[in-house]
């Protein structure tokens, strides 16, 4: 067993999975509000101290250094009296016994459990998904690897959701060829209109990336690693590098070895706790109400919420409200709420000179969804006005140019 300080009066024992955004993010909450409640014990598979994900792509992209994503370093979590047990995955838990086995075979009692494994990324099972040379982008070794591939060289990237096209974006900065290949008839289809599609689309080829839409991948193929990427319709890419962006899913392997409930993600209820009392799951490994979040804002609010709740604050979480923004195509997009708008009235306003598009949703008399393409600016404004659901009235005749104009009039 792994020994847990203990000072005068027992603390509980609180163990956490996962050395990602939520559980840093529930960590430091505890340690603000309780900090004599809990022995923090922190088990995580990567080896490095947490740090921010959502920088991986700047990372790529030469326009953030790796020091740049350190949220803190491993020296603070020691300061602060957590065990940090980096580079160490949980391998099976026990609930009944109260107990997780480590990678290393040691065995850790907790008296409440935290799953925060965040997802993994998919890998479509093509022949040749798993040659050398094909890698995801979800952690610091996959940038790294990408870091290495050399300027000139050719990158197939599979995926046009947002992580492909930062991808994508990223190498063809480093100075690769890149081709971005999409299974759907548009880009980020799940985020954006037709329209914004169009342009984004537009932006990506600006920047020297080749699209392919419609391209179902039948194989990747090479002599021992990735060569080139065989399309079902015959085409095929030369490829010295090939980047699956095929989405995620929920890392839920530890919580199903304890017979803990799973659905897509590990179920949890308001109070963020699974099925057996005392185990709790926050982040993109927890599914709420039916929904797996893959985006950081309700891994935030999951993980305040937890922490509010084991601080012994009232606390629950109703789900969160989402939006998509990409930072790195070097053209600023946001989309957030019903952005299609089926059956509700549309305000859309396009300036093809500026390259700026916005599309507003407006049903009942109040926004429902947005489409920012180019000036996203006012996307919090917007944000807000759709979490509150008022009534557009009194600003609706300029809610298209936005906040300033909105609330000088
Ligand atoms: C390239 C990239 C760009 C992104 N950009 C954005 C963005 O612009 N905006 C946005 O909102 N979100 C973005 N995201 C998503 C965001 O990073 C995630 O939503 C967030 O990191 C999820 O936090 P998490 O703690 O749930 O999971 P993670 O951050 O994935 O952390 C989970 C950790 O648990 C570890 N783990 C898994 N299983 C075990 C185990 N059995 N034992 C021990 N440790 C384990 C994993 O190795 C991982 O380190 C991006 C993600 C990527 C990959």
């Amino acid at each position: 067993m792994v020994p847990v300080r203990l000072e005068g009066r027992r603390r509980e024992r609180l163990l956490v999975v996962g050395g990602g955004m939520a559980a840093l993010k529930l960590v430091e909450e505890l340690i603000e509000h309780c900090p004599d409640r809990y022995d923090i014990v922190m088990a995580a598979k990567e080896l490095h101290a947490p740090y921010n994900r959502v920088l991986l792509s700047s990372l790529l992209a030469g326009d953030a250094q790796t020091a740049d994503l350190e949220l803190r370093p491993a020296s603070w979590l020691i300061e602060k009296g957590v065990q940090f047990l980096g580079g160490v995955e949980a391998t099976a838990v026990r609930p009944a016994r109260q107990e997780v086995v480590l990678s290393t075979g040691a065995r850790v009692g907790y008296d409440r459990l935290v799953l925060a494994a965040g997802s993994k990324a998919i890998r479509p099972p093509v022949p040749g998904h798993m040659l050398p040379g094909v890698i995801a982008f979800r952690d610091l070794d996959d940038v790294g690897a990408m870091q290495r591939a050399l300027p000139g060289s050719r990158a197939v990237v599979i995926g046009g959701g947002l992580l492909g096209i930062e991808a994508a974006y990223g190498l063809s900065k480093r100075g690769l060829a890149v081709t971005l290949i999409h299974i759907m008839p548009r880009l980020m289809e799940r985020q954006l209109d037709v329209r914004a599609a169009e342009l984004l689309m537009a932006a990506v080829e600006s920047k020297g990336v080749e699209v392919v839409l419609e391209g179902h991948t039948a194989a990747i193929e090479g002599d021992g690693k990735a060569e080139r990427v065989v399309l079902k319709d015959g085409r095929v890419l030369s490829a010295d590098l090939v980047v699956i962006a095929a989405g995620i899913r929920p890392e839920t392997a530890l919580a199903e070895s304890g017979g803990i409930e799973i659905g897509r993600g590990i179920k949890v209820d308001d109070k963020l706790e699974t099925n057996w009392p005392g185990v709790y799951a926050i982040g993109e490994c927890a599914e709420h109400r039916g929904i797996c979040y893959g985006i950081v804002e309700p891994v935030y609010e999951q993980a305040n919420a937890l922490a509010r709740y084991l601080s012994g604050r009232p606390a629950r979480y109703e789900g969160s409200l989402i939006a998509a923004s990409l930072k790195v195509s070097g053209v600023p997009v946001y989309s957030m709420g019903d952005f299609e708008g089926e059956g509700a009235e549309a305000i859309v306003l396009e300036d093809e000179g500026a390259g700026s598009y916005r599309k507003l949703v407006v049903r009942d008399n109040r926004l429902m969804g947005v489409v920012l393409f180019g000036d996203t600016a006012d996307a919090f404004w917007y944000r807000d006005l759709i979490r509150q659901a008022a009534p557009l009235t009194p600003i609706r005749a300029l809610l298209a140019f936005g906040r300033a104009h909105a609330e000088a009039a």
